[in-house]
């Protein structure tokens, strides 16, 4: 099926981008091809968008800033949603309003603009609201579901307002990863005094700049209860572990750096790391990664 000529046929004024890139698009800059990206302008036609693919049964992913996907090396023979167009944001009666495909940078800065206290510990996570509210971002002194209200969301075709209480976050987790695309999150806003709002953005900037450099997803692995992911995957010996162009940060055994390799070098050395712990500490670590296999 030509995915493209069906989406034009159907939604004329969508914009589409053809043989869409994952490794252009992602942090960790690996991975294959898409037939087509799809960029609705409004939530409405997010809405008429996700229903048509599913009708069709086009498979299909929503896709934020890639910070935190590794999509396969091939062809995807469906579609990229991306929601960067739903990029409003507003402030009132005690509430930010960020759209979907609004950044963290941008986030955080309008919050500050705004005297809005809370959205400091986002400095300096590449996000965008969807897919940090989807993965419940966020650093040990806060994470969205500590300033959502409420998520507006399409499920099943139709928009609906989820309450935090109903969105299911845990950590590094919601029901937005089971289908179901935030469009935009009402955030309360605590009034405080935008020098010391700026300054904790510094020092959360500050702490961001100790993190390894190069190309990565951030944390490959959510930390097990009380425990740091990249301690233990450090006791084990793993730093520098490598496979074709990945290997283990030797600054934070938590990170997979890439240096020209490929989605299945990263994959592998994932895979390699989770086996090794396993065996050695009989810790099964889970995956903060989110793989688009296809
Ligand atoms: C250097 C570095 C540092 C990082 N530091 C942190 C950190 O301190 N804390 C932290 O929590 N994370 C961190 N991360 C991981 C990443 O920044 C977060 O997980 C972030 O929330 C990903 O947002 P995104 O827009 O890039 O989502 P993506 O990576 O594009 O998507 C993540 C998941 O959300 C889904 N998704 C995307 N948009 C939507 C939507 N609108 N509705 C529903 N589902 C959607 C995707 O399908 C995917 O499953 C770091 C990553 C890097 C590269």
């Amino acid at each position: 099926m030509d995915i493209s000529a069906l989406l034009r046929e159907k939604l004329p004024r969508l914009s589409l981008e053809e043989n869409f890139s994952f490794a252009a698009h992602t942090t960790i800059g690996c991975g294959g091809r898409a037939r087509v990206a799809a960029y609705p302008a409004s939530e409405e036609e997010t809405a008429a968008l996700l229903a048509l693919l599913s009708r069709e049964k086009i498979p299909h992913v929503l896709l934020g800033l890639g910070a935190n996907v590794l999509a396969s090396d091939g062809v995807f023979e469906g579609a990229v949603v991306r929601l960067n167009k739903l990029n409003r944001l507003s402030a009132g009666d005690g509430l930010l309003y960020a759209g979907a495909g609004v950044t963290g940078a941008a986030l955080v800065a309008f919050a500050c603009e705004k005297c809005a206290g809370g959205f400091e510990q986002f400095t300096g996570i590449p996000m965008s609201v969807g897919g940090a509210t989807a993965m419940n971002a966020g650093v040990r002194e806060g994470h969205i579901s500590d300033v959502a209200l409420c998520v507006r969301a399409i499920a099943n075709g139709k928009v609906r307002v989820f309450s935090g209480g109903a969105c299911g976050f845990s950590e590094k987790d919601s029901i937005f990863l089971q289908g179901i695309a935030v469009t935009g999150v009402y955030f309360r806003a605590e009034k405080q005094d935008p020098h010391l709002i700026e300054k904790r953005m510094r020092e959360f900037a500050a702490r961001r700049r100790l993190l390894p450099k190069g190309r990565s997803l951030g944390c490959t692995f959510v930390n097990p209860a009380g425990r740091s992911a990249g301690a233990i995957i450090d006791a084990c010996g793993l730093k520098g572990c490598r496979v074709g162009g990945a290997h283990v940060s030797e600054e934070h055994a938590n990170f997979i750096i890439n240096e020209g390799g490929s989605a299945e070098d990263v994959g592998a050395l994932a895979a390699l790391v989770k086996e090794e712990v396993l065996k050695r500490t009989g810790i099964c670590l889970r995956e903060e990664i989110r793989r688009i296999e296809f």
